[in-house]
């Protein structure tokens, strides 16, 4: 028997998994535990500290009617991964994007001299570059392809906590877990309401295992403690801006613009929504000291530059239908020569009937003019039990971070999130596989300690 209030002893013929965070990791876990691993909801319960599921998928249905707008993660990256293959088994419509950028795992032009790429998205000097070179490996293992869903990331988090309503609990914000070798732990939320179980998935953000947010009884070894120390969790921030015509042309996927106030920004066409009329977005995107430096001025005047940048990046180019901008040169021709990938791979992204300026033409007008709405969300101060986006390696980390990151402790204690995952976190289906491996861990250990039970040795809480 279990109990919030201090009723003592455990049946020990059942495992209670305790699991701290409601991010993909937290919610794949739970999962697979029930799914796969044939747990049932009653011997589960997930703890989130704030208000709502999702970690670092967030989405916004309130900025646009009818649409549901991501403000953490939006992108899959790789089409050799998890979440590729989840989105596909669910039939989920995907449109990919065509980027020139390296940052985005995007192909790089082999005579590339950019200096931003935004999957470390840390500052130089804190960054670890033996580490970098290790974890930029990924991208090869998960496929140099990106996608965007139609719809919103927040399709992967309904899907994962299908079924699993009643054992999630919100506004549970973990203090302190205390666990024993013999397969028992006390969890103990801020306001001194009790969990007990016999594992715990510690599903936390980086950032809030760097900073003690939650003690632990006795503390971890010290190899994890150094690990967490030998990665870091960046700044982000997104300045999202909407327009209600198209006013760039729908073949232009994103741009990288390293030295300018928004580094990068990306682009979408909503044509159909219910509201009626076409509403464009420009994604603006800056992690690490970048986005220090958006985070760093109000949001009125963060979205009043990113505009300004916008107009002086489009000020007097021209276009073409169905193809990008003109410049400097052809977009369509350049992505031909750079990645060997033919125009017509972005059939996906063509619309025909669409206002806003069909043909050939220069750019009839600038960005602001069609402008009505923008939005800033800073993931470290707009988000208290996140505080970043993606980790990233620090001076000290080797391969063996990862692993010391991702070990459980007693049996009785596991670890989940990005950040653990091997080779590299980083990524939505980063959390997802990390979210796979701990529930088999914790199947393992039920089994080791069903056997021991089966010998004579049940487990008790004093
Ligand atoms: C702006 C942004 C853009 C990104 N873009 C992409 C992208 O395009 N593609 C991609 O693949 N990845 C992207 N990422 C990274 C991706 O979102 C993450 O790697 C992934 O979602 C992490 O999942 P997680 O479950 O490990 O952690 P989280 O999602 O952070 O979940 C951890 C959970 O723990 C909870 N928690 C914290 N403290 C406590 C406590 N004391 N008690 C209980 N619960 C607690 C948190 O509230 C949170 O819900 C992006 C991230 C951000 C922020």
């Amino acid at each position: 028997m279990y109990s919030c209030s201090g009723v003592e002893t455990i049946n020990s013929d059942k495992p209670r998994v305790i699991l701290l965070g409601g991010g993909l990791a937290g919610l794949r876990c739970a999962q697979q535990l029930v799914t796969e691993h044939g747990l049932s909801t009653e011997n589960i319960v997930l703890l989130e500290a704030s208000t709502r599921i999702g970690g670092r998928i967030r989405t916004d249905k309130s900025f646009i009617e009818g649409f549901s707008l991501d403000l953490g993660a939006e992108l899959l990256h790789g089409d050799q991964t998890s979440l590729y293959r989840l989105a596909e088994e669910k039939g989920w419509k995907m449109e990919e994007l065509i980027s020139l950028a390296q940052g985005d795992g995007g192909p790089l032009p082999a005579d590339s001299n950019d200096g931003y790429a935004n999957t470390v998205g840390a500052a130089l000097e804190d960054t670890s570059l033996a580490g970098t070179c290790y974890v930029e490996h990924e991208w090869d293992v998960d496929g140099d392809r990106t996608f965007v869903l139609q719809g919103s990331l927040g399709q992967v988090v309904d899907e994962l906590s299908a079924g699993l309503e009643s054992c999630i609990q919100t506004d549970w914000p973990v203090s302190k877990v205390e666990f024993t070798a013999s397969g028992l732990a006390t969890v103990t939320c801020r306001d001194g309401r009790i969990e007990q179980g016999t594992h715990v998935v510690s599903a936390l953000p980086l950032s809030v295992l760097q900073d003690g947010d939650v003690e632990f009884v006795p503390p971890l070894p010290e190899a994890k403690l150094a690990a967490f120390q030998h990665m870091g969790l960046c700044s982000i921030v997104k300045v999202i801006l909407k327009f209600d015509r198209r006013v760039l042309p729908p073949l232009l996927h994103g741009c990288i613009c390293s030295e300018s106030f928004i580094p990068e920004f990306w682009f979408r066409h909503l044509p159909n929504l219910p509201e009626g009329g076409y509403t464009m977005l420009a994604v603006g995107f800056a992690a690490g000291p970048r986005a220090d430096a958006v985070t760093s001025v109000k949001p009125k005047e963060a979205l009043k530059k990113a505009l300004d940048q916008l107009d002086d990046m489009f000020r007097g180019r021209k276009w073409l239908e169905g193809g990008g901008c003109t410049g400097k040169g052809d977009w369509e021709e350049t992505v031909e020569v750079h990645t060997g990938i033919a125009p017509e791979h972005c059939e996906p992204r063509r619309e025909t009937s669409v206002s806003g300026g069909q043909g050939e033409g220069t750019l009839a007008e600038l960005p602001s003019s069609a402008y009505v709405g923008g939005l800033v969300h800073d993931w470290v101060k707009d988000e208290p039990f996140v505080r970043g986006g993606y980790c990233y390696p620090r001076i000290g980390f080797d391969e063996t971070t990862h692993a010391h990151l991702a070990a459980s402790v007693n049996g009785t204690l596991f670890f989940a999130g990005e950040h653990t995952n091997t080779p590299t976190g980083t990524t939505v289906h980063a959390a997802i596989d990390s979210g796979d491996r701990a529930a088999s861990g914790v199947l393992q250990a039920v089994q080791r300690a069903q056997k021991e039970r089966a010998s004579g040795t049940a487990a008790q809480i004093p």
